[in-house]
């Protein structure tokens, strides 16, 4: 049975998922949602004998309904190879009574990696089957681990070109060098005088720019987004909580349907939404513990069921996660209003007029799947020392409060189910923060023998992504303020 998939804000009518990922955002500022969630048709028995490739052929063909199988595993094995460091994939590390899922070991060392990988493919396989010539141009808005991800997949790619923008002040020192060493003559790569939220603003408001897409389509540009937004970025990511469930399964962790906790360090709500999807598709999922840092607007959303953006932005030391406005978030609140555009219009409506919503408290009950929690950076240092100290175990910024979040979860609600934690980004990537966190002796140290020096500690080789940018030339040098974006991207497609 075919899976459509249309607007959340009710515009547009049905398409397929091949259009969807073309289109990135719906025409009406809405984000593209499938008809219905499909169920899993394989038994959790037999994907525990499969490999990471496999579980993603199976989950996958239930969403990209209009994909031929051969289309599917093409993208598919061409996207999980040895760009990954590690023949798994995705694999699960036993520390401290939870099971950390490493989702970095792809190219560019952050989770982003796990759906970008394979979303060029998917892209140039959209385009092919709907039979469009214009050159596609990836506008991308990124709080550090998106853009590098993205550049990374689309460099080069025939039939392709991409812009990144990032706050200039707003990401970590590996992440930007990661980016503005980016080559390929597709590539662009602009700071922007402004926050995350800014940057993702101002390329929404690109995408609803009827004047500047007729512009660039005389000149046979399309545009499309690999932001999470794309159904072409979360779809993949649903494959690795089927993946890990399917490990602990095979490894004896769990018996057959026993429920597990999903532990997500949380920015824009795609990651944990896919955990949500998956749940949805009969993985047994019991709760989906949402965790935040000091910008902690989504905690309080599960908490009060008021969703307010009107509040101070806080610069942290897990940068991915320094977002007010959740973009995937409006895909739940349309399924928590019965799936009612209108409803959903009215709350998304409150959001760019007032800065704040409120469901009801019917609304609310299709909530109680999440915990909420969050950690401050005095907390977030802290689990990372904590885990160092006890298990050896290094992990990043991100990932740290999410495990704080977890551990202050289990204690207070003394919850035994065996958990998943996302590890979302190496501590390769924020090696000052991390070291700093285990020992503040370190902050002498310049950046990358910071690097050498945590590879010492934590046992582990220094990922081929923080090799490579040691004494790569920068590329990309260009600073603009907000306003100029739409600017920035003409002069780059003349
Ligand atoms: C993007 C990112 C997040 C947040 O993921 P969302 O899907 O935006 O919620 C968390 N950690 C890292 C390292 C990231 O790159």
């Amino acid at each position: 049975m075919n899976i459509m998939y249309s607007s959340t804000r009710g515009h547009g009518g049905k398409i397929t998922a091949s259009q969807a990922i073309l289109k990135g955002l719906a025409e009406d500022g809405g984000l593209f949602v499938p008809d219905r969630i499909p169920e899993l048709d394989v038994s959790l028995g037999d994907l525990s004998k499969m490999s990471y490739r496999q579980v993603a052929y199976e989950v996958m063909k239930l969403f990209l309904t209009d994909f031929t199988k051969e289309e599917l595993k093409t993208c598919i094995d061409r996207a999980y190879d040895s760009k990954f460091d590690v023949p798994e994939i995705a694999p699960l590390k036993y520390a401290d009574g939870a099971y950390y899922l490493e989702l970095f070991h792809g190219a560019t060392i952050a989770f982003k990696d796990m759906a970008l990988s394979i979303l060029p493919h998917l892209m140039i396989t959209s385009a092919r089957k709907n039979d469009i010539k214009d050159e596609i141009v990836i506008l991308t808005a990124t709080s550090g681990d998106t853009g590098k991800a993205a550049l990374a997949g689309f460099a080069d790619v025939a039939g392709t070109r991409i812009i990144v923008f990032y706050p200039k002040n707003g990401v970590s020192p590996i992440q930007e060098k990661q980016m503005v060493t980016q080559k390929g003559a597709n590539t662009l790569v602009v700071g922007i005088k402004g926050n995350f939220d800014d940057a993702q603003t101002g390329v929404k408001k690109m995408f609803g720019d009827k004047e500047l897409e007729k512009e660039l389509g005389e000149k046979g540009f399309r545009f499309s987004s690999a932001n999470s937004i794309n159904i072409g970025r979360l779809v993949p990511q649903i494959v690795y909580y089927v993946y890990s469930y399917a490990q602990l399964l095979k490894d004896g962790k769990i018996k057959d349907g026993e429920a597990i906790n999903i532990v997500v360090p949380t920015g824009n709500f795609g990651n944990i939404l896919a955990a949500f999807y998956a749940k949805n598709m009969g993985l047994p999922v019991a709760k989906l513990i949402c965790a935040s840092n000091t910008n902690k607007v989504l905690y309080d959303f599960f908490e009060s069921g008021d969703y307010d953006r009107n509040r101070e932005f806080h610069l942290t030391s897990s940068p991915s996660m320094d977002i007010l406005i959740s973009s995937n978030l409006e895909r739940l609140i349309y399924r928590i209003a019965g799936n009612d555009p209108a409803r959903n219009n009215e709350l998304m409506a409150d959001l760019s007029s007032k800065g704040v919503y409120s469901i009801t408290d019917e609304e609310r009950k299709g909530l109680k799947d999440f915990y909420g929690g969050f950690a401050d950076e005095k907390e977030t240092a802290e689990e990372i020392a904590r885990v160092y100290k006890d298990c050896g175990y290094v992990i990043d910024t991100h990932t740290a409060v999410a495990s704080y979040v977890y551990r202050k979860y289990a204690e207070k609600t003394g919850d035994k189910a065996v958990t998943v934690i996302a590890s979302t980004a190496s501590p390769f990537k924020f090696t000052r923060s991390v070291m700093n966190a285990i020992d503040p002796k370190y902050d002498a140290m310049d950046d990358f023998a910071l690097v050498d020096e945590l590879s010492k500690i934590a046992k582990v080789k220094v990922p081929n992504a923080v090799e490579e940018i040691r004494s790569a030339p920068v590329i990309h040098d260009h600073v603009c303020e907000i306003n100029e974006m739409p600017n920035v991207v003409r002069n780059f497609l003349k």
